[in-house]
């Protein structure tokens, strides 16, 4: 598709290229501190911190990080929840060339040793509560300081905060850290530190800005390593496909964890890089978030598909005011339509679907948030992004319409996997970038998602897509989520089970929903086994951990 037929469909005030220039991340922060010295950068249930203390503070970690030895190229992992202190030392880390690890603050102890062993992280940055797992795995790592932070470092702590780490404060169990030189106080390390500026040379298109796990589904996780040049490019793309945004004027809410790339690069670096006003919450609570962009009057909600389905099925929602709110982007997962319309409908604002994966930082592709949006798709590339649909049989470029793998080319495409150079190989054809996600192209450029290649059922010898099947229990009145997996079979190899989460006060049986799916789907794609489940085990970004069903389906057909 050399020719990009989708450009034809960008306004006029998208670019088809930017000009990229030579910054690295934190010299968006520098800039911010002149600019919007005095507007709030952060707000943080209730307490404000302005762009000029933002930046003085990342200076102060930036220089308490070098008078612990640390050098351009180490690597520093940060296990928070979203607070100030996960932005202060993102930037610090990155204004002395050193390296983010993020790590998930709710990784058990063998995946936290996994992630400190292969990224070689000498400093981890981690809250109170989960310190205890730290404690546990520093030994088996290089870790040589731990610098510990407490939510009460910038706030009386707050009610039902964090995750159900907080449960564990209310059951009793005590966290005892025990500071030394080596295990050191969040609080005390950044105040000590001097806010001269720091002078490290970062090459913004060579030098790694950070190592973000992902996979585990097929192995171990993996770092994908993006530049600071990946990062700040497709954060420009995103500031250039939202023209509308108001510098400096914005209240952006930071429902999305700071540490999944999506809620780093759309939230935290956009909002830097444009002047915004993150409103940072711990955690997706749905009457949080409601009272929240009431109170804060927040414009702009970057969040997942399930954050959604959450937010309109609440009884309470009307009782809102969520008039602020203009757009909402979805990313992680698929959007069902039905969720798209009704959100847009109830909160008055835009909700526009995008497409990424962490080795493209994320964004990829996105539906235009004025302009045509056709329905199913994900949209258009972005500026400086080609895409195309690889097909299985060639190997060649597909025709429109024909399913085939979707393949990213674009400066925003990871450099590869930290010191796994044959998983690397294994995506890139050519400079093509191999998602692993399996969609067509139609004529005018739209993009369509069939579903991850791994995700694909294979029963009967068909080939059967899940989430097609999950769009239609969707739009069942009686269905908060739904998702369709392939359990082991011993005549058909896979056979179509669905878990269903009803919505609260509906009811509906399995002969009820076996009428409905055929009514809408061809016989062998209609599930022949049905769970119902109070909830679904998900990812903090929301996104439903289809693995986990996996396995256990798995375990049950091999104890059989
Ligand atoms: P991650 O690297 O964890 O962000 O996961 C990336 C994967 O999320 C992609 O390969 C897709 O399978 C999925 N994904 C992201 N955005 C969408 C979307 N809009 N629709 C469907 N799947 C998506």
């Amino acid at each position: 598709h050399e020719d990009k037929v989708w450009l034809k469909h960008y306004p006029k005030e998208i670019p088809h290229t930017i000009p990229y220039e030579d910054n690295t991340l934190h010299d968006y922060l520098k800039q911010a501190a002149s600019k919007y010295a005095s507007t709030s950068a952060l707000h943080f249930l209730g307490k404000e911190l302005t762009y000029e203390e933002l930046y003085n503070q990342a200076k102060q970690f930036a220089n308490q990080l070098q008078s612990l030895g640390i050098q351009k190229g180490d690597r520093v992992a940060i296990m928070l929840a979203n607070c100030p202190q996960s932005v202060i030392s993102y930037y610090g880390t990155l204004m002395i060339g050193a390296i983010v690890v993020q790590t998930n603050p709710l990784y058990v102890e063998r995946e936290l040793e996994h992630q400190l062993v292969d990224s070689g992280a000498k400093v981890i940055i981690c809250l109170d509560l989960v310190f205890p797992r730290v404690q546990a795995v520093r030994s088996k790592t290089s870790l040589e300081h731990v610098i510990v932070t407490s939510i009460k470092d910038y706030l009386p702590f707050p009610k039902n905060l964090l995750y159900p780490l907080v449960q564990k404060k209310k059951m009793g169990i005590k966290v005892e850290v025990v500071y030394d030189d080596k295990t050191l106080a969040f609080k005390n390390f950044l105040n000590q530190g001097s806010t001269k500026e720091v002078n490290v040379e970062v090459d913004p298109t060579v030098d790694l800005a950070l190592l973000q796990y992902t996979g585990g589904t097929t192995g171990p996780a993996k770092g994908v390593m993006l530049t600071h040049a990946n990062l700040v490019i497709n954060t420009s793309q995103c500031m250039a496909w939202m023209y509308k945004m108001r510098p400096g004027n914005e209240r952006m809410l930071a429902a999305l964890p700071f540490f999944h790339v999506y809620g780093m690069t759309v939230i935290m670096n956009f909002s830097i890089m444009g002047g915004l006003t993150t409103v940072i919450l711990p955690k997706f609570e749905v009457k949080d978030v409601l009272k929240t962009i009431e109170k804060q009057k927040v414009t702009l909600f970057p969040g997942a598909p399930t954050m959604y389905v959450a937010l309109i099925n609440d009884p309470d929602i009307q009782e809102y005011d969520l008039s602020s709110i203009e757009t909402c982007l979805s990313g992680a997962a698929p959007l069902p339509l039905e969720v798209q319309q009704k959100f847009e409908k109830l909160s008055g604002g835009k909700l526009v679907e995008g497409y990424g994966l962490t080795e493209t930082s994320p964004v990829a592709i996105s539906n235009l948030i004025w302009g045509e949006r056709k329905t199913g798709s994900i949209g258009l590339p972005w500026p400086d992004t080609d895409a195309a649909i690889i097909s299985a049989e060639t190997g060649e470029k597909a025709d429109f319409g024909e399913v085939g793998e979707i393949a990213i080319r674009g400066p925003q495409v990871m450099k590869g996997y930290w010191n796994r150079p044959e998983e690397t190989a294994k995506v890139f054809k050519d400079d093509w970038f191999l998602t692993g996600d399996m969609g067509y192209m139609d004529e005018e450029g739209y993009f369509y998602i069939v579903d991850r290649k791994k995700d694909m059922i294979i029963a009967g010898g068909f080939n059967i897509y899940p989430r097609e099947i999950e769009e239609v229990l969707y739009e069942h009145d009686a269905i908060q989520e739904a998702v369709i997996i392939g359990a082991p079979d011993e005549y058909r190899g896979e056979t179509v089970k669905a878990f269903i989460v009803l919505k609260q006060g509906k009811s509906v049986t399995e002969e009820e929903l076996d009428q409905y799916c055929r009514k809408h789907l061809a016989a062998f794609k209609v599930p022949k086994v049905y769970e119902f489940r109070e909830e679904l085990p998900k990812t903090l970004v929301g996104k439903i951990l289809r693995r986990v069903l996996v396995e256990e389906e798995n375990k049950k057909h091999e104890a059989k």
